[in-house]
């Protein structure tokens, strides 16, 4: 039996009361591999990345964009966009993620997810929802504290990876190189944590310095060794498919 429109009216405002929107980008090549999206931005975030892009996104607030905004934009766009990406911030860090994540399959939209993994359990709730991931990796999980101010934060990114990788949904996972807090030695640790949890598809990306939450750790230059050709192919060898990205932008 189809919903009605006061019921309809009322999940909505369930879902815009527990969900914190700071921003919408309404066209993406790039953020859902090979689908046209738009980009949900979530308010908030419990980890305090140095190299972090969005610092504007980390306190928690109640945001800028209701969700029936956002439904009625995606109703403008069925036929024209293929997916929404959630991202943030942390965007498993909104209670009403699951909710959304479900209204937006309703309106007939792929659902993607960017996350660091901080809550493997809610992690776990979403899986129904979710058609493709994208976790940052930060550092290999034992130091993970040194980047995300965060104690226990290895702990869950490890689980949360665990669980994208049992499911097998379709996951990217990438890792920021930052040479002041990643040398070959800790990208070599991550490539072989990732590769015995059967991760297949990892990305290198190299920090931009611009617009960072501290800039203090800016460091000019790179280890040489983490982009000479033996040492990408190294990497290379671990999974089926490894990626180098130069320059990104991570938040
Ligand atoms: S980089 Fe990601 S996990 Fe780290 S503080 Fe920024 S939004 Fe949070």
């Amino acid at each position: 039996m189809s919903e009605s429109f006061s019921e309809r009216r009322g999940r909505g405002k369930k879902v815009d009361s527990e969900l914190s929107v700071s921003g919408l980008v309404p066209l993406s090549a790039v953020d859902f591999p090979g689908r046209l999206s738009a980009v949900v931005f979530c308010q908030g975030c419990p980890w305090r990345c140095g190299y972090c892009h969005n610092p504007h996104l980390l306190t928690r607030t109640s945001g800028q964009l209701s969700w029936p905004e956002i439904c009625a934009f995606l109703g403008r766009r069925q036929g024209l966009l293929d997916a929404v990406v959630f991202s943030g911030g942390e965007p498993t860090l909104q209670r009403g993620l699951g909710e959304a994540m479900r209204e937006t399959h309703g309106l007939g939209f792929s659902v993607g997810l960017h996350t660091a993994g901080p809550y493997p359990r809610r992690i776990q709730a979403l899986l129904p929802h979710l058609d493709w991931v994208g976790m940052d990796v930060k550092a290999p999980f034992s130091t993970y504290p040194l980047i995300t101010g965060a104690r226990g934060s290895g702990e869950r990114a490890r689980r949360s990876a665990q669980i994208l990788v049992a499911s097998g949904i379709e996951c990217e996972f990438r890792t920021t190189v930052d040479p002041a807090l990643l040398d070959a030695e800790s990208i070599m640790r991550i490539a072989d944590e990732l590769s015995a949890l059967g991760v297949k598809r990892w990305v290198l990306q190299e920090a931009r310095h611009e617009g960072r939450i501290n800039p203090a750790t800016v460091v000019m230059g790179t280890d040489p060794a983490i982009w000479s050709p033996e040492f990408v192919e190294n990497l290379r060898r671990r999974f089926p498919v490894f990626l180098v990205r130069r320059a990104a932008i991570f938040g």
